[in-house]
């Protein structure tokens, strides 16, 4: 049990429970809004999961606003070309349209861990949040002046809104699930799949035509795909079934984080042209880091705000990570809020949470559709045995033209901060007012 510490609670505008992409996103948002905020989280230090992260257009807009796009294009390398291998035989390249052209941004690719501390630099620094603070206890009563937020350690904080970016777990998410009635409070599922990622070292072998290229490795039992990182790095992802005991049912995967040997137990020996004599393995064992994660996916988006609780992130939606938006949703989710949290605190207009919780909640399911139908055709799902078909249709001939077409509702789709904001020199810290 840990150790309780009472103090005076602290008093701010904004609580956002949760350090991660959304959390930090929103504190980056509000430090230049002028509203006061504080982030709340659980570990002893802002930990990213995973290795590596792919940002779209329909994200980088705001963070290229924020001040934070330049500082990223330094770490990350843009996207060109994806080389698609079914088993060995190479099947073309595909660019997808996802192109500056077409999308005022490529996509980018960058080391999970470097993105984070970019969104932490731009939130505040370490200053504004509080770490250690496992949110255990949250109370909303309509007729009290502020909410209470409460940590497992016996700190408090008092605020007008709590935002939840606490993650695919989330606290906040129960006690909203709670308060509008919905029968299961956690309907975001385990779908039976671990994603095993890792990131590399610079493959010194690799020369400048390989920058920019990714790889997607179609197997009929696995999805293999690298990202092309900075300084010839890779970021490659895995997707294997959840390692099961006997009769157990998979609402969670046993597997607890992987090495670099159980990644190379279900990759090693697959093919990869970047690999010396063609071998994944020896891409897994030029890894600085490797993680598991499971694959969750979301059965019904609840509402996003009651009371004075309002979500953003995986809290409130969770896709399945195969077409990589999760995150750029986490962003877009706090784009959106900081807009109407504006409209809240100093225009002081009434409905602006509730315009936040249409526009987001359309766009979420959107997404989670979206994602669900990507993971069918990537991994050649499809009803009556259509699947290597239409993948094949899809993959190696479709212009990019008609993929431009497609993904406008995508990357498109960019939203921004609609409200001055204040000039923050670089280097300094923010306080929580
Ligand atoms: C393998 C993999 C690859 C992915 N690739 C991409 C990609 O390329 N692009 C992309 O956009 N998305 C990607 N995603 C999805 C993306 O990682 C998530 O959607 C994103 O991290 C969600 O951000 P978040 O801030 O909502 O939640 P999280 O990142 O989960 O952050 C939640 C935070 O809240 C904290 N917290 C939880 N509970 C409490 C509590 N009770 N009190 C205080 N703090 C708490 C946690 O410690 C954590 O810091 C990927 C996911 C996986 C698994």
């Amino acid at each position: 049990m840990a150790e309780t510490k009472p103090q005076t609670p602290e008093r701010v505008q904004v609580a956002i429970c949760g350090g991660g992409i959304g959390g930090l996103t929103m504190a980056a948002i509000l430090r230049r809004l002028d509203i006061s905020y504080v982030v709340l989280e659980r570990y002893a230090e802002i930990t990213p999961q995973g290795a590596g992260i792919s940002l779209a257009p329909n994200c980088l807009r705001a963070l290229d606003q924020l001040g934070i796009f330049e500082k990223l294009a330094k770490h990350s390398q843009e996207l060109h070309e994806v080389h698609i291998y079914r088993n060995n035989e190479f099947w073309g390249s595909q660019r997808f349209g996802m192109t500056k052209e077409a999308f005022g941004y490529y996509v980018h690719k960058m080391e999970r861990h470097q993105f984070h501390y970019l969104l932490l630099e731009a939130a505040g620094g370490n200053d504004v949040v509080r770490l250690g603070f496992n949110v255990n206890d949250i109370v909303d009563e309509a007729d009290a002046p502020y909410a209470v937020v409460k940590a497992e350690d016996g700190r408090v904080v008092h605020a007008d809104i709590i935002v939840g970016a606490d993650g695919i777990r989330s606290y906040t998410r129960r006690v909203l699930a709670e308060k509008i009635g919905m029968k299961a409070t956690n309907t975001i599922r385990f779908t039976g799949r671990v994603h095993m990622s890792g990131y590399t070292k610079p493959l010194t072998h690799l020369t400048t035509k390989d920058e920019g290229v990714a790889h997607w490795l179609l197997y009929d039992d696995a999805i293999l795909t690298t990202w092309p990182c900075k300084d010839n790095r890779q970021w490659y992802i895995g997707v294997a079934g959840a390692r099961l005991k006997p009769g157990e049912v998979p609402d969670r995967s046993v597997w607890k984080g992987a090495t670099k040997d159980t990644v190379n137990e279900v990759y090693g020996e697959r093919f990869h042209p970047f690999g010396k004599e063609s071998k994944m393995k020896t891409i897994v064992d030029a890894s600085e880091r490797v993680t598991a994660a499971n694959v969750f996916q979301e059965l019904e988006v609840p509402e996003m705000v009651k009371g004075r609780i309002v979500l953003v992130g995986d809290a409130a939606h969770s896709m399945t990570s195969f077409f990589g938006q999760g995150g750029c949703q986490a962003i877009e989710d706090a784009v959106e809020l900081g807009n109407a949290l504006h409209e809240h605190f100093h225009l002081n207009d009434p409905t602006a949470f509730d315009r936040y919780s249409e526009i987001r909640q359309k766009r979420a399911n959107d997404l989670i559709q979206f994602s669900e139908n990507f993971a069918k055709v990537h991994t050649a799902r499809l009803p009556y045995g259509l699947g290597p078909f239409v993948r094949k249709v899809l993959y190696k001939y479709l212009p990019t033209s008609v993929w431009v077409w497609y993904f406008t509702w995508l990357f498109n789709y960019q939203p921004t901060i609609k409200y001055p904001l204040l000039d923050i020199p670089a280097g300094q810290a923010a306080s929580a007012k």
